[in-house]
C-alpha cells in the first residue's frame, strides 16, 4: 500500500517518530526514575502485547512514522525482545530501530539483537564508580554495564551512544571522567538535564554549567555545525565523524560538540533550560498501551481498545484525533520555576520510557 496522509498535529509537525515502551519492570532501581520499594507493576495481561503493537506499527509506518525506539523499564526484561525487533524490522516504512537499554543484560543480548536487526543502542551510565553506580542504581553493578558498552561497540552496533543524568552533589563531579571515557572507547555521550519528578529542582546540573567544564578543560571542544536540536537541514560532518553518523548527529533534541580528535560527540539534552518542543516529531506508547503525544503531559489514551474495535483507517484516524491535542511545547520548566509539583498522576519514568 503506498504511503496514506501523514500524521500530523495541529501545528504542523510532522509525526514519524514512535517511542515504544514495552515493559514497566526494571532489573535496577535508579533513584530518579522510580521509587525505592519500586511501583506497583502491571500484571502481565495489562501490557500491550507485541501482536497490538506490530499492529499499530504497521498502521503508522503507512502515514509516515519510519523512526522506532525500543524503551522501557528495561526492555531486555521482557521476554521474546530479539524476536518482536525483527518483526518490527520487517515493516515497510520502518527505517530505523534502536534501543534504550540499561546495558546489564547487553552481555547475553548483543549479538541476538544485532542479528536481529537492531543497530544502534543507547546506553544508560550515570557514575563510573562502582560504589557510586551502585547508590544511585540501588541494586545494579557497574561492570555489567562496562562490559555491555564494551560488547556493543565490538558487536558492531553504531552509534553507541552513553545517556548520562547528573544530579547535583551525586555525580557532578565526574563530567571529565565521562568526556575521558567517552573519548577512550570512541562513544557518543550525551548529558541529559535531570527531571526532577518529585525531586528538588536545586539538583539538576544544567547543560550550559556542564559545557563550560568541558570547555575549560579542552580547548577544541566545539559546537558541531548545524547540530542544534532537530536541525536536519546542516550535514555538515564537523568533528562527529567514526563515532556516530551524520544524521543522527544532525536529526535529534540534542545539541552535539565534537574534539579534533574525533574521538568522541558529546551531546545536551536540555528539557530544563532549552526547549526541544520546536520542531517535535515524537509519539510515546506506554507499556499499558496508552499513546502519550508528549513526555511532559499525563494526556494518554489507550491504544489497546481503540485496536480491538477498529479496522486500520479507523485507528488512523483516531490516533490522528490524539495528535491534535499534542500542545506546541511543554510548561516543565514554568512548573519548575514556581515549585509547582512535576509528578504527573500516576506515573514515573520507567513506565512511559524517557
Ligand atoms: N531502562 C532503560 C535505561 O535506563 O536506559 C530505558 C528506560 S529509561 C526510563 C530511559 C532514559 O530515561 C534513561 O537514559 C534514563 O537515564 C532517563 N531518565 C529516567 N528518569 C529520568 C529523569 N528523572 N530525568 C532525566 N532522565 C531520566
Ligand atoms: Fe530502570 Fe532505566 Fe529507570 Fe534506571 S532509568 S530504573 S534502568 S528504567
Amino acid at each position: 500500500m503506498s504511503k496514506l496522509k501523514p500524521l500530523m498535529d495541529s501545528f504542523g509537525r510532522r509525526i514519524t517518530y514512535l517511542r515504544i515502551s514495552v515493559t514497566d519492570r526494571c532489573n535496577l532501581r535508579c533513584v530518579y526514575c522510580m521509587p525505592e520499594d519500586g511501583i506497583s507493576l502491571l500484571n502481565h495481561d495489562e501490557v500491550i502485547s507485541y501482536e497490538d503493537i506490530l499492529r499499530l506499527v504497521g498502521i503508522l509506518s503507512n502515514h509516515g512514522v519510519n523512526k522506532i525506539r525500543i524503551t522501557g523499564g528495561e526492555p531486555l526484561v521482557r521476554k521474546g525482545l530479539t524476536g518482536f525487533i525483527e518483526n518490527i524490522g520487517r515493516i515497510k516504512g520502518v527505517e530505523d530501530i534502536s534501543m534504550t537499554t540499561n546495558g546489564i543484560l547487553l552481555e547475553r543480548y548483543a549479538s541476538e539483537l544485532y542479528n536481529a536487526g537492531l543497530k544502534r543502542i543507547n546506553i544508560s551510565l550515570d557514575s563510573l564508580k562502582e560504589d557510586r553506580f551502585n547508590k544511585i542504581t540501588r541494586i545494579g553493578n557497574l561492570k555489567d554495564v562496562l562490559t555491555g558498552i564494551k560488547i556493543a561497540k565490538k558487536t558492531g552496533f553504531n552509534p553507541v551512544k552513553i545517556n548520562t543524568v547528573l544530579i547535583k552533589g551525586i555525580n557532578d563531579g565526574e563530567i571529565i571522567d565521562f568526556v575521558n571515557f567517552a573519548k577512550e572507547f570512541e562513544l557518543n555521550l550525551r548529558f541529559i538535564e535531570y527531571m526532577p519528578i518529585g525531586g528538588n529542582i536545586a539538583d539538576a546540573v544544567l547543560s550550559k554549567e556542564i559545557e563550560e567544564k568541558i570547555k575549560s578543560e579542552f580547548d577544541d571542544f566545539s559546537l558541531i555545525a548545524g547540530s542544534q536540536a532537530n536541525n536536519a537541514d546542516n550535514k555538515d560532518g564537523g568533528s562527529a565523524a567514526g563515532v556516530a553518523d551524520k544524521a543522527e548527529v544532525y536529526n535529534s533534541v540534542s545539541r552535539s560538540f565534537g574534539f579534533k580528535d574525533g574521538k568522541a560527540v558529546i551531546g545536551f539534552i536540555s528539557p530544563l533550560s532549552e526547549h526541544f518542543c520546536g520542531d517535535c516529531n515524537r509519539l510515546r506508547l506506554t507499556a499499558s498501551g496508552d499513546l502519550r503525544p508528549c513526555l511532559f503531559y499525563d494526556n494518554e489514551y489507550n491504544i489497546r481498545y481503540i485496536l480491538k474495535e477498529n479496522g486500520d483507517e479507523a485507528v488512523f484516524e483516531k490516533i490522528s484525533d490524539i495528535i491534535k491535542l499534542k500542545r506546541f511545547k511543554h510548561s516543565f520548566n514554568e512548573k519548575a520555576k514556581k515549585q509547582e509539583s512535576l509528578l504527573w498522576a500516576n506515573d514515573f519514568m520507567n513506565g512511559i520510557g524517557g
